[in-house]
C-alpha cells in the first residue's frame, strides 16, 4: 500500500482528521472532572498526599523514591488516577524533585500564586484539581519548562515487560 492510499484510508476513517486535531493546542482530549467533598478525601488519602494534592503542600526535597525511578511508564495523579506524565518526559533536575520537560495532553490546569513573594505558576490535576507542584522556565530543551512535581501526588506504573 503506498502512502498515499494508506492516507486516504486513514482519512475515509476519520483517523487522520483526529490525528491532525491532536497536535492542535486546543485538542486536548476532555476529561471528566472528579469533585469529592473534603471529608472523601481525607478518608480516602494518605496524609501526607492529603496534605499536597488538597492543601498545596510541598514534600520536603529528596524525600520521594520517585526521584529515583527510570523505568519506562506512566506517572498517575494520586488522588484519581488520571494519566499526568510518562518516564520519556521525566528529567533529573538536581532539585531533590520529580521533575518533568512537559505534561501529557489536558492532564494539568495551571494558574498563578502568590504564596512566596515573587508569582509562580502552580499546576494542578485537570481531573480533580489536587495540586501537583509548580512549572517553572529554567527546564531542559525542547520544552524549557520544569514541571517540578510532589513525588507524593503521584503514583508510578511501570510499563508492562
Ligand atoms: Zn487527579
Amino acid at each position: 500500500m503506498t502512502r498515499r492510499h494508506l492516507l486516504s484510508l486513514l482519512s475515509a476513517l476519520g483517523v487522520a482528521s483526529r490525528a491532525e486535531a491532536a497536535d492542535g493546542p486546543k485538542a486536548a482530549p476532555a476529561v471528566e472532572p472528579l469533585r469529592l467533598a473534603d471529608a472523601q478525601w481525607k478518608a480516602r488519602l494518605t496524609p501526607a498526599q492529603y496534605e499536597v494534592l488538597r492543601h498545596e503542600g510541598t514534600e520536603r526535597p529528596g524525600s520521594s523514591a520517585l526521584n529515583a525511578e527510570k523505568r519506562a511508564g506512566r506517572y498517575r495523579c494520586a488522588g484519581c488516577e488520571l494519566p499526568l506524565f510518562t518516564s520519556a518526559m521525566k528529567f533529573e533536575s538536581g532539585t531533590g524533585w520529580p521533575s518533568f520537560t512537559t505534561s501529557l495532553p489536558g492532564a494539568v490546569e495551571s494558574k498563578t500564586d502568590f504564596k512566596l513573594v515573587l508569582p509562580r505558576t502552580e499546576y494542578h490535576c485537570a481531573r480533580c484539581g489536587g495540586h501537583q507542584g509548580h512549572v517553572f522556565d529554567d527546564g531542559p530543551p525542547p520544552t524549557g519548562k520544569r514541571y517540578c512535581n510532589n513525588g507524593v501526588a503521584l503514583r508510578f506504573e511501570p510499563e508492562a515487560a
